[in-house]
């Protein structure tokens, strides 16, 4: 549904979902003058202190939705798994849900964001959707090895995903919805963020380049060798053309591979900040939250370019000692640190992030 409607500091926005990427919204939310409420369906959630209402109920409650309706008057997420017939429910009632259900949907599978992808004349690496139950090496064949299996929803940070090198190794079926991709050889990743308003505004941001490590983005480098190149503006243009196509009202990151041949493929979307762009708070004359907060409200957009020469570094697991308390960290300490505010350390869990900068 397309809405023209501005919503102006002192009003009300709703966040569902508590991880880090709700409080650093909640943060530009206050920052920019406007109240918030936080739904969660509760456990370690470092948004919820940050909100002016805290909610932590199951998405099923009634009386939190009919609190939210009351109270909000525009409702985004953080976690791009928020069940879709909860949107729907807060559209169904006359709020605003920004980005749209129907965006959210696309986000939520693999298949669907390729096949989105395709439509607007984008090039995904060549997959293959396989149903749950399915023969999996009928269809694994179609591609050359080696290949990846992916869940068709749900995974993150590498989740849900096994690389197979040859047909042998193919599991008969899977239990759940897979998408198969060929595994290419990789020059490098980028990621590139676009925000667009209900007034059609539309702003791009430059390429941020991706190292991941065992499936978990590591870090994020700005200006890179993608910087200023033609694989960029290719981008660029394939991310105007989903947020138009999209109606997109918020923010969405878009994830690319470059191939050792020099192709350039589409590999997946989020419509809300994305790790990748956790350098904007510090590097950019506009931070991806922030921007995220204007376009959701309707405001004029900010820029998206950047000001200073960043690396992002993510903290992952116990590392958050060696940043705090090490001697070994003093070299490299100069920077602007984030901590997540996490109650459980886990491996391989995201505690925060270092955004180094430089001139
Ligand atoms: P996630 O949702 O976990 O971020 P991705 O599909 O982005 O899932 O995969 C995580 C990382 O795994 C990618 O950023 C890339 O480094 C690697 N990867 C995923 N798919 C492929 C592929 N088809 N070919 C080569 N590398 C891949
Ligand atoms: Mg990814």
């Amino acid at each position: 549904m397309k809405t023209n409607k501005v919503i102006l500091p002192g009003s009300t926005i709703c966040i569902l979902g508590g991880g880090q990427l709700g409080k650093m919204s909640l943060i530009a939310a206050h920052q920019l003058g406007y109240h918030t409420i936080v739904w969660t369906q509760g456990g370690d959630a470092p948004a919820v202190e940050m909100a002016t209402y805290r909610f932590a109920a199951p998405f099923t409650d009634n009386n939190t939705f009919a609190s939210v309706c009351h109270l909000a008057d525009v409702i985004t997420t953080e976690w791009e798994n928020i069940p879709i017939w909860l949107l729907e429910k807060f559209e169904a009632a006359g709020k605003l849900v920004r980005p749209s259900s129907k965006i959210m949907a696309i986000a939520q599978s693999r298949r669907a964001e390729k096949e989105f992808a395709e439509s607007i004349g984008a090039n995904p690496v060549p997959w293959v959707f396989v149903k749950a139950g399915d023969s999996l090496p009928a269809a694994a064949t179609t591609l050359d090895f080696p290949i990846i299996i992916k869940t068709d929803r749900l995974g993150y940070d590498g989740k849900g995903q096994t690389s197979i090198y040859n047909v042998l190794e193919v599991p008969d079926t899977m239990p759940v919805d897979v998408v198969i991709e060929k595994r290419i050889d990789l020059k490098g990743e980028f990621s590139i963020l676009v925000a667009r308003n209900s007034n059609d505004e539309i702003t791009v941001s430059p390429a941020v380049k991706n190292t991941h490590e065992e499936g978990i983005l590591r870090r994020s480098k700005w200006p890179n060798e993608f910087s200023d190149s033609e694989f960029e503006t290719e981008a660029q243009n394939i991310v105007i053309k989903m947020a138009e196509t999209l109606e997109l009202e918020g923010i969405l990151a878009v994830e690319f591979f470059v191939s050792t041949n020099n192709e350039l493929f589409f590999n997946e979307m989020a419509p809300r900040p994305h790790n990748s762009f956790h350098g904007s708070i510090d590097a950019a004359y506009t931070s991806q939250f922030e921007q995220h907060i204007r376009a959701i409200c309707g405001c004029r957009l900010g820029s998206l370019n950047f000001h200073s020469k960043f690396t992002m570094t993510n903290i992952i697991g116990n590392e958050l000692n060696y940043w705090l308390l090490e001697d070994a960290c003093l070299p490299v300490i100069h920077g602007k640190l984030h901590i997540h505010g996490k109650n459980e350390i886990e491996p391989k869990r995201k505690m925060g992030f270092f955004n180094k900068l430089s001139k």
